[in-house]
């Protein structure tokens, strides 16, 4: 007589916090925390369920809460696999221990070393790459190569559009830098782009780009997609992108810096097995076109094509910094970027 009642009670202190219903850590189900809202995600989720006959449920919010919310349900907690956007981000969940190893041949397999982390503790599911806008009024059609470093010459002097040091891209950016070129290299770096700044830092990627287009600015470092998804979108945008032209940096020697979103399974996932068995789903062909679509991001599998707007930016080859070390130098990033003066 006691145990229906005990399950009962068990089942309502995980369904109340959350409004997963009863059912949410029944087998059978899959319990997600996203920070990627899109409707392609959800159509996806649904296909998984008709394929595996396995319920997806989602709750939605930023990153940072979400990690947050996690950790203060601890053994508690419905929720089986963590996604979001940036390797720096994900770092975060692993150093508040709340990611597991998984050890999966098919993940391992189709996901390429330097977009996962080295223990199984997350995966990268989509790449994207920090690019360099310029308007194609002001800067020379002959201008076909840029690197990051050509950004803090005088040619550049009051020309330099690019967002605030609190944002995560950024960070990562930088991040990627220090691996490659060393921590006062980096923040020598970073002096000279605030000594070439159009204006201060300020509104998100898509701002830059506008900001090239009203002439307040000549060249802007971007997520590619911000420009990929202005060209796809309204009238406006459309117009605002016209203007502007993508080029891939560091092509002769790091490459360009990419970043990923990417998905952890979390280490109280009461429903483990299914977790698994959604990230190896999300890195299949259909899945990897699909996550990519309204996105206009980077597919992580290899053979898998991007869309036709991406692929009409150009190839390009990636630098080779494992996503993990964008994490592991963040702090010395947001160091380095406070002390050159980068709001
Ligand atoms: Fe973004």
């Amino acid at each position: 007589m006691l145990k229906p009642l005990a399950l009962v009670i068990a089942l309502c202190v995980l369904a109340t916090p959350l409004g997963f219903g009863a059912a949410s850590s029944a087998p059978g189900s899959v319990n997600i925390y996203s920070a990627r809202h899109y409707d392609s995600d959800e159509e996806l989720f649904e296909r998984f369920t008709e394929e595996t006959g396995i319920r997806v449920n989602v709750i939605e919010g930023k990153s940072d809460e979400l990690l947050v919310r996690i950790r203060q349900e601890g053994e508690l907690s419905p929720a089986d696999v963590f996604i979001t956007v940036d390797a720096g981000r994900l770092y975060r969940g692993e150093e508040m221990g709340l990611f597991s190893k998984v050890e999966s041949e098919t993940l391992n397999d189709r996901v390429p070393e330097t977009l996962r982390h080295p223990d199984g503790r997350w995966f990268g599911l989509t790449k994207r790459a920090r690019v360099i806008a310029v308007s194609r009024e002001r800067v020379d059609d002959s201008v076909t190569m840029l690197d990051y470093a050509d950004l803090i010459e005088s040619e550049w002097e009051d020309r330099v559009l690019i967002r605030s040091s609190s944002n995560i891209y950024n960070q990562s950016l930088i991040a990627s830098m220090i691996e490659t070129e060393g921590e006062s290299a980096t923040e020598e770096w970073c002096r000279g782009i605030v000594a070439n700044l159009a204006r201060t830092p300020q509104g998100g990627d898509r701002d830059q780009i506008r900001a090239i287009a009203a002439g307040e600015g000549d060249v802007a470092v971007v997520n590619h997609y911000y420009f990929a998804q202005m060209l796809a979108g309204s009238q406006a945008d459309q117009e605002a992108a016209s203007k502007v032209r993508i080029i891939f940096p560091d092509q002769d020697e790091r490459g360009t810096h990419v970043n990923i979103s990417g998905a952890a399974v979390l280490n109280n996932a009461p429903n483990r097995e299914n977790a698994i068995r959604l990230l190896e789903f999300l890195v299949d062909d259909y899945a990897q076109e699909t996550l990519i679509r309204d996105t206009q991001e980077y597919p992580v599998v290899e053979g898998v094509e991007p869309s036709s707007i991406v692929q009409s930016l150009g190839e390009f080859t990636s630098d080779s910094v494992n996503a993990a070390t964008l994490g592991a130098n963040n702090a010395a990033a947001v160091r380095g970027m406070d002390r050159a003066g980068w709001r």
